[in-house]
């Protein structure tokens, strides 16, 4: 009898043949979740990235991640499901207008959220995540005026947080987190009025004011599963639910929905399926390619941001 493998086994197999390994975003779907090597978010992906060994990376997320996965690994091959999955903030933020601001004021300094282009990155003088933004941003002379890009809540949360006022802010939102409306988590508390709220700093901040923690994807899981309450309001992207479920049993996590589309998801994030992780696997494409000059600057802020740990 002709057993009929399924997607995931001829992932599985691929995944040996090209001695690849899978990295997954915690937004990505359980079933891609399941499969990985590594799940985390933006900045424990960047560093298992690198600490990797074998041939090819599969990074499921989104391209911007894939781009810090190369810069780290410029000797393997690393692929993404879809080429199309980008995200809000990188398409808010050409490089153009950071070229010129950097012409015009040269001596100010541009603190770059690791979600931005590998172009953006290389006008970059330090990058950051959501977990680190503050840290980076107090490691700089504070006679120094920072440019903080492009998440606007972000950088109103880490200049709320670092006291500095000599912080400009580019206007970029998430389309998620920025489209969660207060009212709603209003609504959310006063139907589960036992639930901590749980809120990513790319929320508004009157979200962020009725919050009990503000943190990074991974920080919000490994607080709520360490907390002792049992039902939290999550306010970040739902696929967060497969590792907060797995990790906390018994525990109830409620999400909100949206004014962008009335759910938690981001629509780059659910482009990656099984269907296209399998032939991106076989083909080996598409593939994330960096002139090397070009990598080489992206590098620089990169190394400057792991550095701080
Ligand atoms: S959730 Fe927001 S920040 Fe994250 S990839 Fe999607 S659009 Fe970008």
């Amino acid at each position: 009898m002709l057993l009929t493998k399924t997607v995931a086994e001829e992932i599985l197999e691929l995944k040996q043949e090209r001695k690849a390994v899978l990295l997954a975003h915690h937004y990505q779907e359980p079933e891609i979740q399941e499969l990985a090597d590594a799940v985390g978010d933006s900045l424990e992906l960047a560093r298992r990235a690198k600490d990797f060994d074998g041939d090819v990376i599969a990074f499921c997320g989104v391209w911007f991640m894939a781009e810090t996965a190369k810069v780290l690994n410029p000797q393997r091959i690393v692929i993404v499901p879809d080429k199309a999955a980008s995200c809000s903030l990188v398409e808010n933020c050409p490089v153009e207008p950071i070229r010129a601001y950097r012409r015009a004021h040269p001596d100010h300094v541009i603190v770059s959220y690791i979600n931005t282009s590998v172009e953006v990155k290389a006008e970059s003088d330090i990058l950051c995540t959501s977990r680190n933004a503050v840290d980076v941003v107090n490691s700089i002379p504070p006679d120094k005026t920072v440019l903080f890009l492009p998440d606007r809540n972000l950088g109103a949360y880490v200049k709320d947080k670092t006291g500095r006022q000599n912080l400009r802010i580019w206007q970029g939102t998430c389309i998620v987190h920025a489209t969660f409306p207060a009212r709603r988590v209003t609504e959310a508390k006063q139907q589960y009025p036992d639930a901590l709220i749980a809120a990513h700093p790319e929320c508004p901040q009157a979200v962020l004011a009725m919050a009990d923690f503000v943190g990074s994807t991974s920080e919000i899981i490994n607080w709520c599963v360490s907390h002792p309450a049992r039902e939290f309001i999550v306010m970040t992207e739902s696929g967060v639910r497969f590792s907060l479920e797995r990790l906390a049993p018994g525990k109830q996590f409620h999400f909100v929905a949206n004014e962008q589309c009335n759910c938690s998801e981001c629509p780059y994030m659910k482009l990656n399926t099984l269907e296209k992780l399998r032939d991106a696997l076989t083909h080996l494409e598409p593939r994330v390619e960096i002139p090397e000059a070009l990598r080489v600057r992206a590098l620089l802020p990169i190394e400057r941001m792991l550095a701080l740990r």
